[in-house]
């Protein structure tokens, strides 16, 4: 108990210490492959120039008195190109106008060559790349050729000491191959961050591809029942998080916590959004770097008002559910995806209460079974203790780092 204790203060000591504010940088929209189910891309918008990567330094000053952690994503971030990054990256990171930046990437890397890996790597910039399993069901969703091309820069990274995870997507397709999926995942030692297809607001193409709730739920059980015998050989951030939310109580995943103001995102005109999924959209711009709006400014435009709206509903609509307090409603997004409104809890609910639900009962049984000495005779004691010796419990994963 007291082991607890100690470890729940020593991560809220860490938040506050190193609480952080996420600015996404979108440097374009446009992407070179053409993935089914893909809403983030737009063909022929614009490319980022390096001014407004000053412009949003220089909007940051005093903006606020948090660490900064920038995530460049898109669209494809690397067709802004080497000598975009070889600017940005020193002028983000020695900036004055806030603390100490970190950076990630996301990226289908098919652009990365050596020089790029390189500067990535003296600027500690994690890199996550989309890969949805063997090649055969990647490029069945993804498009032919597009596995070989970003595990050749896979390579490269890794070559230059470059961080990489795998982001792996599941379809409605791709659901019947769980199995093969997570052992290719098992077989390399990749760590992954599970994405579920979902519908746009942007295009109906991802509709046919998109994971219904009940599936999804059945999902995340079923990989976190794998992933509790391998937790010594990969890592799956989602279940990491689900299961350091279940034990805090409270979302340490932007799905799961109250994400407003927390992250913002920045197109590649300058324009400020609520987060990347909202760029490109006029309703949702809520400033631009160039006129330097405050907090203050940005709190009293539509979308803010929208997602405010979108938290309001949640704690009237969830308040009798058990994990309000660390599902806060799903996705703002997904939310006013499905139904046009912003009031709308994220349809995804029901595969968050079937996860949260799964992980909350296993936690139970377990502090049980640690409560209650066991009746056994020999040969259970001996058949348990081979079995803990090949599955981790969910405390494991609770109080994992
Ligand atoms: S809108 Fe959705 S994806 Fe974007 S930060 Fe919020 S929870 Fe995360
Ligand atoms: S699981 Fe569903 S009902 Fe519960 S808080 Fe999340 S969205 Fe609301």
């Amino acid at each position: 108990m007291n082991k607890q204790i100690n470890i729940k203060i020593n991560i809220n000591n860490k938040k506050v210490k190193n609480m952080t504010f996420h600015v996404m940088i979108i440097p374009t929209l446009d992407c070179q492959s053409n993935c089914s189910y893909c809403w983030g891309s737009k063909k022929g918008s614009g490319i980022m120039d390096i001014d407004i990567i000053k412009e949003i330094i220089s909007w940051l000053d005093g903006f606020r008195d948090d660490y900064v952690h920038f995530t460049f994503h898109g669209g494809e971030p690397l067709l802004a190109g080497y000598d975009f990054y070889k600017e940005a990256l020193p002028l983000l990171k020695n900036a004055t106008t806030h603390k100490e930046a970190g950076f990630s990437l996301q990226s289908n890397l098919w652009l990365l060559d050596e020089k790029l890996a390189k500067l990535f790597a003296e600027y500690n910039v994690a890199i996550s790349t989309s890969i949805d399993g063997p090649r055969e069901i990647n490029d069945y969703q993804r498009g032919e050729g597009y596995f070989d091309k970003t595990m050749k820069s896979y390579k490269i990274a890794k070559d230059n000491g470059v961080n990489v995870s795998f982001i792996c997507t599941f379809t409605d397709y791709s659901k019947d191959f769980k199995d093969e999926i997570y052992d290719f995942f098992l077989k390399n030692e990749y760590s992954l961050k599970l994405h579920a297809a979902l519908p746009s607001l942007r295009d109906d193409n991802a509709d046919p591809w998109a994971l219904a709730p009940e599936d999804h739920g059945q999902l995340l059980i079923d990989l976190l029942d794998k992933y509790l015998h391998d937790l010594d050989k990969i890592e799956i951030k989602d279940f990491d998080h689900i299961c350091k939310s279940t034990f805090l109580r409270r979302g340490t995943l932007c799905t799961f916590a109250d994400c407003m103001g927390d992250t913002l995102a920045i197109g590649h005109d300058g324009n400020i959004y609520p987060c990347y999924r909202f760029v490109g959209m006029s309703d949702y711009v809520m400033g631009n770097v160039k006129d330097k709006p405050t907090m203050e400014n940005i709190k009293k435009t539509e979308p803010w008002e929208k997602l405010q709206e979108f938290k309001d509903f949640v704690d009237e609509d969830c308040k009798s559910c058990t994990y309000i307090k660390f599902c806060r409603g799903g996705c703002p997004y997904n939310g006013i995806v499905a139904t046009g409104s912003s009031k709308a809890v994220d349809p995804q609910c029901e595969a968050y209460k079937m996860i949260f639900k799964n992980v909350s009962d296993r936690a139970n049984k377990e502090f049980l079974k640690s409560a209650i000495p066991p009746m056994m005779d020999k040969t259970t004691t001996q058949n348990q203790s081979i079995s803990k010796k090949r599955k981790f419990s969910i405390m494991d994963l609770m109080l994992k780092k």
